[in-house]
């Protein structure tokens, strides 16, 4: 059964609750652009957005689609539309060496491990990074860390990357040699974050406030809304720690 959805990620009135709370409320957007930016401060429900977009979590109302294709039950077209760099590296890495941990996913994808193996070694090698393969990885820096699992995200090739606080936890040559990898991808990139400064270069940002959008623009009308608002928040909590 076809249900229309467009091309690009589709939320159709979708709600999750969880711990019996309402986290996402009834959430409707297409999001077709190339550099999309989700901006919200703690508990807003950003990372709970981010799951429900990868299929780690199912909306309990609406519908979700990703390229016409519903992420939660059809993981296999999950798997090739969309890749996620998690905020921290170590969530992410499963195995002990470089080599082991960038097949893995296109052992996931169907590719036999030999082949797998094989493209790995190609990717470090056009990366000037082939003395890594069988390292550990737990010899590698945070940022290295970081690297190899944004490596092992483009080895699958996704049409879309979820970036999780990419720069948060990285010194500042490495976030800014991280940020010129980004800017060069031909993926969709859609970052989520705490930090306007990290969506300036965005085609269109979306605040989100308890569950629900409160502004969606281009970064010009809502970077600057944002930090207004969480000035105005923090003066608020200010005076309220003087009065307590
Ligand atoms: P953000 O990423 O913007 O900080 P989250 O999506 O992590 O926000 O969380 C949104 C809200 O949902 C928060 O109030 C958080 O406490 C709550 N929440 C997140 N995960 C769970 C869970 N497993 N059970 C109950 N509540 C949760």
């Amino acid at each position: 059964m076809s249900d229309h959805a467009p091309s690009g990620i589709w939320l159709d009135q979708a709600t999750v609750r969880l711990g019996g709370r309402v986290v996402l409320d009834d959430l409707s957007l297409t999001l077709t652009e190339a550099r999309i930016g989700i901006l919200g401060r703690n508990g807003s429900g950003k990372t709970t957005l981010l799951r429900l977009i990868a299929g780690l979590v199912a909306p309990d109302a609406g519908r979700v689609r990703v390229e016409g294709a519903d992420p939660f039950a059809d993981r296999k077209a999950a798997l090739g539309n969309l890749g996620i760099l998690f905020q921290n590296p170590d969530h992410q890495i499963l195995f002990p060496t470089v080599e082991e941990e960038l097949a893995f996913g296109l052992v996931q994808q169907g590719l036999p491990q030999p082949q797998a193996l094989e493209r790995a070694h190609r990717c470090l090698a056009e990366e000037g990074r082939s003395h890594w393969a069988q390292a550990p990885v737990s010899t590698l820096s945070q940022g290295q860390r970081h690297y190899l699992c944004l490596l092992a995200v483009l080895l699958m090739q996704p049409r879309t990357i979820l970036l999780d606080e990419p720069f948060a936890g990285l010194d500042l040559p490495t976030q800014a040699r991280l940020a010129r990898r980004l800017a060069a991808l031909p993926q969709r990139l859609v970052t989520i974050t705490h930090d306007p400064e990290a969506l300036s270069d965005c085609d269109r940002v979306l605040w989100l406030e308890a569950g629900r959008i409160a502004l969606d623009g281009p970064p010009a009308q809502v970077l600057p809304a944002f930090t207004a608002e969480m000035a105005r928040i923090g003066e608020r909590d200010a005076d309220a720690d003087l009065a307590g």
